[in-house]
């Protein structure tokens, strides 16, 4: 046993170094050739199945997928290789409900292999390159974009380096995946439209480069950070970019169990509460840092598809509100549909009490349609209680019955289903 984790943590630290190798290299390559470009050339999420299974009675809220009946936003172009038919109809249902959350002029190409891979991965996934360039607004010149998040930002295929794939994914053809698309994986299978949604979501920039290297934290390459890492910070407003790097401050950094992201519009969609990022006390690459914390969104969590593991039974056909928001603030268009850049009107709602006990008032100005969905959540993201109200021209609802709510933090998110404008508050159960 011990044997073979020697023989696991080897491996993985030589591919590690044959990867700093090989982006240096072709870093130093591009800078020759006047490029500001680097080609990926291991994954850089390696997804795992949770040993634990799912809790199917917390699925519920997790089934729903996107509306896919809008017009899509983007246009991935998908080169499949290997895949039978169910699992590539599976893929292509993860990349529609991509192509209706995001917005890109530019078409996204994937190149998708199913393939044998190690026994306990189910995938894995990474931009093709990462790029870089000045004087174009809307991009940070310091930092580095994955390739189809650069193109996007650009409005044009990038090419310069002989390709045009943007994303690379890889997925286990000796797993025993469930292929269905209703989100309703029986007992002891793994939802594959759930995990190729959610290495797709590293391809297209959930992912940051901070790594270890032996007893020091790394964080850039060729003196630059990637966009993700701009937007992570410590409880104490300390970015990790401040950070030395090379670093012992770093290493400890990523391993402190103490990471949030900052990005404000993720912010706002977790009721201002920085969301939390993965970073255990033992540095573990393939899962560290790029990860949303498997403890903050557990399973049955609707922000819990980027998390560093999916157990069996397990689905979520969404990446929630709170990794769209961050999409959103690293560069991505969003769906107008979503309007995820109207979720503050908070000027226009007022929830009163705030601790309340059993009945809370709701209160309006300025609202232009009648017709409101109100959700309430817990602390743990489970769903309350849903309600679609009428509200009938007066300046306030009022919802009773609120007695036999166990005490605690509730999160409390009106949508105005004519605009889709949203509205979250955190509010206390005395
Ligand atoms: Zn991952």
């Amino acid at each position: 046993m011990k044997k073979n984790t020697l023989l696991k943590t080897r491996n993985v630290l030589n591919k590690i170094l044959i990867l700093f190798f090989l982006i240096s290299f072709c870093a130093t390559f591009s800078q020759k050739h006047n490029f500001k470009e680097i080609k990926i050339t291991e994954p850089i999420c390696t997804y795992h199945p949770d040993p634990e299974p799912f809790d199917k009675s917390k699925i519920e809220n997790l089934r729903k997928s996107v509306n896919l009946t809008n017009s899509a936003c983007s246009n991935f172009v998908v080169n499949y290789d290997g895949f039978t038919p169910e699992a590539q109809a599976a893929f292509q249902y993860a990349v529609d409900i991509w192509a209706h959350i995001i917005e890109s002029p530019v078409p996204i190409n994937v190149n998708a292999k199913f393939e044998v891979l190690g026994q306990n991965t189910l995938g894995s996934a990474s931009p093709e390159t990462l790029n870089t360039i000045s004087g174009v607004p809307g991009i940070d010149p310091n930092a580095w974009y994955p390739a189809a998040l650069y193109e996007k930002l650009l409005g044009q295929d990038r090419g310069e380096f002989g390709g045009t794939n943007d994303i690379k994914a890889s997925f286990n053809s000796n797993f025993d995946f469930y292929f269905g698309l209703d989100g309703n994986p029986p007992s002891g299978k793994h939802d594959f439209v759930s995990i190729v949604l959610h290495e797709l979501g590293h391809g297209l920039g959930f992912v940051g480069f901070a790594r270890k290297n032996e007893l020091v934290g790394e964080l850039r390459s060729n003196n630059r950070a990637l966009i993700y890492d701009n937007y992570i910070q410590n409880n104490e407003n300390v970015s990790i970019l401040s950070l030395p790097d090379p670093s012992v401050e770093l290493l400890t950094a990523i391993t402190s169990n103490n990471l949030f992201s900052n990005s404000p519009t993720a912010v706002t969609q977790n009721a201002n509460i920085l969301p939390k990022i993965y970073t255990p006390s033992e540095f573990n690459q393939g899962s560290s840092y790029s990860h949303w914390d498997e403890f903050v969104f557990p399973a049955g969590n609707s922000n819990s598809l980027m998390t560093p593991r999916i157990a069996s039974g397990e689905a979520n056909h969404n990446p929630g509100d709170i990794t769209i928001g961050f999409f959103k603030d690293m560069g991505w268009g969003i769906c107008s549909t979503l309007s995820i850049d109207e979720v503050n009107v908070s000027s226009n709602i007022n929830v009163w009490p705030n601790p309340f006990t059993d009945h809370i008032t709701i209160r309006f100005t300025n609202l232009n349609s009648n017709k409101l969905q109100i959700k309430l959540a817990d602390i743990k993201g489970s769903l309350i209680f849903s309600k679609q109200v009428t509200y009938d021209g007066g300046d306030s609802i009022n919802l009773n019955d609120l007695d036999n709510l166990q005490k605690g933090i509730y999160f409390m998110t009106i949508t105005n289903t004519s605009s889709n404008l949203r509205f979250t508050e955190k509010i206390v159960k005395y």
